[in-house]
């Protein structure tokens, strides 16, 4: 059969990191590229005592269809979660439970964008975003970042150029790929502009629970009076992402259209896993385990920042204050494609940092380590790898 692929998907590439991991097979390759949970944080013991008891208790409740906003305890639970330390629900908004977030992305473009329309986007961001956002046909417009979060000035030039973009992505806690958290003063100044611009803000927040330093910052949707901000979480990596579990909170008329969009995709999310999600939100001690996490992931990145400054002190870094990555600059006499090609013939996988720019034909000295992944052992031995890589270059 000789398919007709869509104009949308026409010339649509897959995700550089979705590639990478295919070769995770190979056992003898050490992984920075993924952004997986460490395994030993899921809460496995309770997801099978959970799961045991409500299959005995009530079988058809879990396995029977569900409705599309989600099951009404679970909405409960999480919107409780949700607003416990910040008023994120607010009295306009509604919260839907949908099948990980990057459903959420992938809706809020079904509903806000028609094809060529503009999409404004923190430049770097997840590649799964813009993967989101090209498949509706919209023309990603970049905005630079800067240490504390995006540039103002780039900002308000590209929400008041024609045509206007139908919405702004930021990740303003640990973003991926920079690990960089937006400020409290520019989040102020990016919820300002969109008020006074009309351009909605899309808040993905999946790592907002991971802080492993520093003070915590509100998130942009407490602030918003005005329906403003479409808010996104997960619980990919505070539970587990193989349950595909993440919520949206934003302003009833958008919901509408929301719950309409996930009808006609998957109908509702999977029951299974937004009950053991409320079992696990009112039964288990939900703060300590994510101190727990946090505690891993603080001494597996103190664990790498260490070793790259003793054995690759050519490579610049920022000191992330949470979440699951750092974003490494190489000097400029090293050619990043390169030294990342290089380090997978060595067996360790990094991804480049161009697979994060909107035009990833930019010249760029930068790429991405993940450190929630690997053990303290593959850490080490990856940063071996990087710091031989070094010397072979720098020695040519
Ligand atoms: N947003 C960002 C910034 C991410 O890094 C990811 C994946 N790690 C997602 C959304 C999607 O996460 P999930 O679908 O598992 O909730």
């Amino acid at each position: 059969m000789d398919f007709q692929i869509s104009n949308r998907m026409r010339g649509m590439k897959p995700s550089v990191i979705r590639e990478i991991l295919k070769q995770m097979s190979d056992p003898e390759l050490i992984s920075f590229a993924g952004g997986n949970p460490a395994a030993d944080s899921f809460p496995a013991k309770e997801i099978a005592q959970f799961s045991a008891e409500m299959l005995e208790q009530d079988p058809v409740g879990v396995l029977q269809y569900s409705v599309t906003e989600g099951v009404p305890a679970a909405r409960e639970a999480v919107r409780k979660f949700a607003n416990r330390h910040y008023s994120v629900v607010k009295a306009n908004d509604d919260l839907i439970l949908v099948s990980g977030s990057q459903q959420i992305l992938d809706f809020v473009t079904k509903c806000l964008c028609n094809e060529g329309d503009v999409v404004a986007v923190e430049n770097p961001a997840f590649l799964g975003a813009f993967l989101s956002f090209r498949c509706y046909g919209t023309k990603l417009v970049g905005v630079s970042m800067e240490e504390d979060g995006v540039n103002l000035e780039e900002l308000e030039k590209v929400f008041a150029a024609e045509p206007k973009p139908r919405f702004f992505y930021c990740i303003p806690n640990f973003q991926n790929p920079t690990g960089r958290t937006m400020s409290e003063a520019k989040r102020k100044a990016v919820y300002a502009l969109s008020v006074k611009y009309g351009v909605p803000v899309l808040e993905d927040d999946p790592y907002g629970e991971l802080r492993i330093a520093g003070q915590a910052i509100a998130p942009i949707k407490s602030l918003d009076e005005t329906g403003n901000v479409i808010y996104a979480a997960s619980f990919s990596k505070i539970m587990c992402p193989g349950m595909r579990l993440a919520y949206c909170v934003c302003d009833k008329t958008l919901m509408k259209s929301l719950v309409i969009a996930k009808q006609g995709s998957d109908v509702h999310t999977n029951v299974w896993s937004q009950r053991i999600c409320a079992e696990l939100l009112t039964r288990m001690d939900m703060e300590a385990h994510i101190q727990e996490i946090r505690g891993i992931y603080r001494e597996k990145a103190q664990w790498m920042m260490q070793l790259l400054d003793e054995k690759c002190p050519e490579i610049r870094y920022i000191r992330p204050e949470g979440g699951m990555f750092l974003w490494g600059t190489l000097p400029e006499n090293v050619q990043m494609q390169d030294f990342v090609k290089r380090c997978l013939d060595k067996k360790l996988a990094v991804v480049p940092g161009n697979a994060f720019l909107v035009d990833e034909n930019q010249p760029c000295q930068n790429f991405r380590m993940n450190f929630s992944t690997p053990t303290k052992q593959q850490i080490k031995m990856g940063v071996e790898i990087m710091a031989a890589v070094l010397r072979e270059m720098q020695l040519q």
